[in-house]
This record gives C-alpha cells, structure tokens and sequence, in this order.
C-alpha cells in the first residue's frame, strides 16, 4: 500500500496491533504462548522508521502528521519469505504439479535451458515477483539462485529486490558433480564466484548445494565450511520427497533414473543411509544452518535436527501442489525444531505471499495462529542471520502486513 507523505510522520491506526517487541526465536511450546497486542492501536512512523507502538487514546498527533486509519485490520510485522527461486519466476503453470516430485522436475529441468526465452520475459517475471511480494508484506526474501543461461546468478534478483525494497540473501546454488572448479579452494560455480567477488553482492550472498542427491559433497562440504567461518547461513533442500529418500537409500527409484540421464556420474553410489542421517555424516548440520522442506523426517531426526541448532523452513503449499506430502509440523514444534516458512518458488507455488503457507497450515492442519505470526516473522528473521527483522520496535524499519483473517485471534 502506498501513501502520498506529506510529513515526516506517518501514524497508523489500526484495531489490532502486534509488534512481537521483545520476542527472539521461538520453539516448541513457546510458540503457543498469547502474543501481546494493542486494541485500537497508533503505529507513529518517522522517516519510515519506528517511533512508538501504542494505544490510540493515548495518542495526540501532531498537527503536520499525515494520518490513515487502517479500519478493521490486525497489523504486524513484515514478514520473511525464506525461501524461494526469484530465477524461476517465469514458470507459472508451466510445471507438472500432484503427480510427485520426480514427474515435476521431468516438466522442469527442460525449462532451465531458458534460452527460448527472453530476456525481458524473465526479467519482467522477476520484477512482477518481487513487486507481488513487497505489495503482501514481504521485507525480506531467501532466494536460491542457480547458473541459468540467461539470468547467471543474483545480480538480475537483486535489482528486482531492491527496486521493490526488499530485502534478500541469495544463496548461489550448485546442482551437479562436476566441480565446476577444483583449484582445492571453492569448488563453486561461476556465478558464485562471481557474486562473492563484488563487494556490494557479496554482503548478501552464500554459497550453497541444492540437495543431498543432486549436488556433489565436496560442493556442500566447502559451501558449509565457507559459510561457517565468514558467519554466513549454509542453507540446502533436505527430505522433501520420498523419492529423494528412495534414491539416497536404495540407489533407485523415479529421481535416480531421471537424474541418471543428466547429472549422476556413471560412478555414482547412493549412501545408503536416510537424507537426514547422510546429511549429519558429511557435518551439514549445525548453527547457521537453513534446511529446507523436511518433509519426510521423523521423530528421531527431528530431535536431532533441533539438537544441532539449525532451522528448518516449510514451504507446506508448495509440498501440497508438487504431491510430495505435508510436512509434520506437529512433530516438528514437539521436538523444539525452530521452524520458519518460504512459498518456494513459482515453478511449485500459485504466488510468493508467504503469509499463503501461514494460512494453509492454519486451516489444513491446525496450527494455532500464534505460533505461525512467530514463524512469518521472528523466526524467519533468525534463520536468515537477520538481527532486527520480524518485530514492530521503537527504532526499527517500519516494514508490516496485514495478518489475513485466519491468523486472527
Ligand atoms: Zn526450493
């Protein structure tokens, strides 16, 4: 939403107000715990920083104060999308979707040749993407980015972000076994390499792996150690079908015969062991660490994957359209696993309004509303590294969103 300032102040009222002020990370039971709120709340916003939170009869504006009242709405924090694909913005409808993982990276992988596609195609895609995003109450996006033709890298994702304000940590991703480079330093691709090299990038790109199955442990050991040492989020897919489970277990499967075509060396052997438990022998796991999907954990590596500090982020509409099951984040909370959500990508995802997957699991699997403000916000925040995201506080960037109606309590 826009408005026409024409003051320095802006002042918000709206019915509800939640600021999540004082609140960090949240886990397990301390997600239920009641969110405080302000009824009939003033949000006072200088030079779109802000100033105070408070109820509005206690408030006198003053007289140059440009004034909106926002009616009948819960007012909250920005929130944090953590994962997405912005490269692959220009897909929508273009993927198999409810016929499993394995069906839809066969409709994918063709596309990710774009060379049949323009630039400006792809590049209004992006912008459309991030403008959509900005426009629901997104500050701040987790955007994996991989080597594409015609948009190689973050630098085409960063522009859209920023001309939409938005925040964003791109996370540069290798899919392959190939070492694009084995000079024994950083086996990473050229786009990574790239973005890590410009000064202004830099600040705001990782390197990372795409999965367990499809990108070569020597990328993901040396993308983790990297990340570790300059205090940068490692982030990687983990657990999100069945057949990616098949695949590392057996050796067989849907994924392994489709990936055998393109990308599995001929020597290739599975681990024989479960993603999670392959993922924790290659020391994958740990602080700083953003594990996406995980849908197919259990319990016991539930335990394990809190035990170890790293986040885990949902993306429960995009695992519903792709067929792949529901993440179990019951399970998940029980075991103090630290939760945050993304909409993955438009290749997998109807749009990229995060606040979509707070109300998918609110009405399909009964996630109290409490919880899922916590996930949307502060905890989105801590497992992108970001200190002062995800909160209302006198001082912080005035980014909100309206919470929609089923996150209301
Ligand atoms: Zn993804």
């Amino acid at each position: 939403m826009e408005y026409i300032m024409t003051s320095s102040i802006l002042v918000l009222r709206a019915q509800t107000l939640i600021t999540l002020a004082g609140e960090g990370p949240v886990r397990g039971r301390d997600l239920f715990a009641p969110l405080k709120k302000i009824d009939n709340a003033a949000l006072v916003v200088r030079n779109s920083i802000v100033e105070d939170a408070l109820p509005w009869p206690k408030y006198s504006p003053p007289a140059d104060a440009c004034v909106c009242d926002l009616g009948s709405v819960c007012l909250a924090p920005a929130c944090v999308n953590a994962h997405t694909h912005l490269n692959l913005s220009h897909l929508t409808d273009r993927t198999v979707w409810g016929k499993g993982f394995a069906a839809w990276l066969e409709s994918l992988i063709p596309q990710l040749d774009e060379s049949h596609v323009s630039p400006q195609t792809l590049n209004l895609a992006l912008q459309d993407a991030c403008a959509d995003m900005a426009g629901a109450g997104t500050a701040h996006v987790g955007n994996f980015c991989g080597m594409n033709a015609v948009n190689p890298g973050p630098a085409s994702a960063d522009d859209a972000c920023r001309i939409c304000g938005l925040g964003v940590t791109h996370f540069c991703e290798w899919l392959g076994f190939d070492l694009p480079f084995n000079d024994g330093l950083y086996p990473w691709p050229t786009h990574c390499r790239t973005a890590l090299a410009d000064r202004e990038l830099q600040t705001r790109s990782a390197p990372c792996g795409h999965a367990l199955y499809s990108t070569s442990p020597q990328t993901l050991d040396s993308a983790r150690r990297f990340c570790a040492r300059e205090g940068k989020i490692f982030a990687f897919h983990l657990a999100e079908s069945s057949e990616e489970d098949q695949m590392l277990t057996s050796g067989n499967g849907p994924l392994k015969d489709l990936y055998a075509e393109c990308l599995l060396p001929k020597n290739w052997r599975a681990p024989g062991i479960r993603p999670f438990d392959y993922a924790e022998s290659l020391n994958l796991l740990g602080p700083g660490v953003l594990a996406i999907h995980g849908v197919w954990l259990n319990a016991r590596e539930a335990g394990r994957l809190a035990a170890s500090g790293a986040a885990l982020c949902l993306c429960p509409r995009s695992n519903s359209n792709l067929g792949v099951g529901a993440p179990p984040v019951h399970m998940f909370m029980e075991n103090n696993v630290l939760l945050c959500l993304g909409t993955d990508g438009l290749a997998s995802n109807s749009d990229l309004d995060v606040r979509g997957e707070a109300k998918f699991l609110r009405e399909m699997l009964d996630v109290p509303p409490e919880a899922l403000i916590r996930l949307l916000t502060v905890n989105g925040a801590a497992a992108l590294g970001l200190e002062n995201a995800g909160r209302l506080t006198p001082g912080s960037a005035a980014e909100f969103c309206i919470l929609p109606a089923s996150l209301v309590y």
